[in-house]
């Protein structure tokens, strides 16, 4: 099964990504008995390890990211989860209907079925600040870190359908919110806008781009703002920064055609199976509503049980042929 080289190394179903979708898959194959491999290219957890505080996850009233990160390592680990560190660079299908997944480090893994976890990342604005601060006001989801801010002054930045409602959505929280956009016209639904726009809670800002979020010891304090038409400066006072300028699905390591929305998020059945058969995809890479932790572990769920069943059938099918 081991080999270096232009060898293949086989197995039942190869995972990439050892997020939280990555390692629920993991473990649901372990306990299937499927000899299983989960590629990751940096440490297990995802953007568990981004995240300092969670407190939606069920069982957990309260616990910090790194930490559900190694439980779940550990948890895929005693059913037997085979993780290896690598970058995955692309899946294709071969000629014998299996898939080659070929790594950073040169090599090649085989199997007749493979869960992509690769999750994606959030567009960042790439001010001064947004870095240092992200985790500490900064933000790119408000279902995650809405709850932080009761009571705040904060800004949402973006001009499209996730800026509009996420706006709305944390009005619960934030006794202000400013939504910012670069632009005088918002790209997203006219429906949104009504709600954002008419929010009591809700000012709106056009045409002004954020330069820089500012802060100190405690977290974010305030930005800084250049009006796009007069070149003007101005600050506001702010505790959070809520930033929805689009996410990056990481589904370019799919050779071939699938099947994909306008962004780049994987169209998958209710099997979490792709357009191209044998491939599977769960969590945050993957077209739906809302992307959270139990989403994602719920997609793999599922996607571990249907390799399963899809392994067998492939087998049952073989076996016909072959006493035929
Ligand atoms: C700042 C922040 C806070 C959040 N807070 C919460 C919260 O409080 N509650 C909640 O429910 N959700 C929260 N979320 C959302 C939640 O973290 C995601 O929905 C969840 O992590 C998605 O899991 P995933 O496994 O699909 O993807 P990810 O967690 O993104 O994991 C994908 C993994 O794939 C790996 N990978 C990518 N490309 C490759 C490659 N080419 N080769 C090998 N490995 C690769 C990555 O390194 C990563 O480890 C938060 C998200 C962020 C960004």
């Amino acid at each position: 099964m081991t080999n270096n080289g232009n060898e293949k190394t086989i197995y039942d179903v190869i995972i990439i990504g050892g997020g939280p979708a990555g390692l629920c898959a993991a473990m649901y194959s372990g306990r299937g008995m499927l000899n299983a491999l989960l590629i990751e290219r940096g440490l297990t957890g995802g953007e568990l390890l981004n995240t300092e505080l969670i407190e939606d996850y069920p069982g957990f009233e309260s616990i910090l990211g790194r930490e559900l990160a190694e439980k779940m390592t550990d948890h895929a680990k005693i059913f037997g989860a085979n993780i290896v560190t690598d970058t995955v660079e692309s899946i294709e299908k071969d000629d014998d209907g299996e898939f080659d997944v070929r790594t950073q480090l040169g090599k090649t893994y085989h199997a007749p079925a493979v869960i992509l976890t690769a999750g994606g990342s959030p567009n960042k604005l790439g001010i001064p600040g947004e870095a240092e601060y992200a985790g500490r006001g900064v933000s790119y989801c408000a279902v995650c870190d809405g709850a932080f801010f009761k009571g705040d002054t904060i800004a949402v930045v973006g001009g499209g359908d996730a800026a509009l409602e996420e706006a709305t959505y944390l009005t619960r929280y934030a006794e202000k919110v400013y939504l910012i956009h670069r632009r005088a016209a918002f790209r997203g639904s006219a429906l949104l806008q009504e709600r954002a726009f008419n929010h009591p809670k809700i000012e709106v800002i056009r045409n002004k781009v954020v330069d820089v979020i500012e802060g100190g010891p405690s977290g974010t304090t305030g930005i800084k703002l250049t009006d796009t038409v007069s070149g003007e400066t101005s600050d506001l006072a702010v505790t959070g920064v809520f930033i929805f300028v689009g996410f990056t699905p990481n589904s370019g390591l799919i050779k071939g055609h699938f099947d994909h929305d306008a962004s780049g998020y994987v169209v998958t059945d209710w099997n979490m199976m792709t357009s191209i058969q044998g491939l599977f995809a769960a969590g945050d890479l993957r077209v739906q509503l809302t992307r959270q932790i139990t989403t994602a572990v719920g997609d793999a769920t599922t996607a571990a049980i249907a390799v399963e069943k899809y392994l067998a059938e492939r087998k049952e099918v073989k076996a016909a042929v072959g006493s035929a």
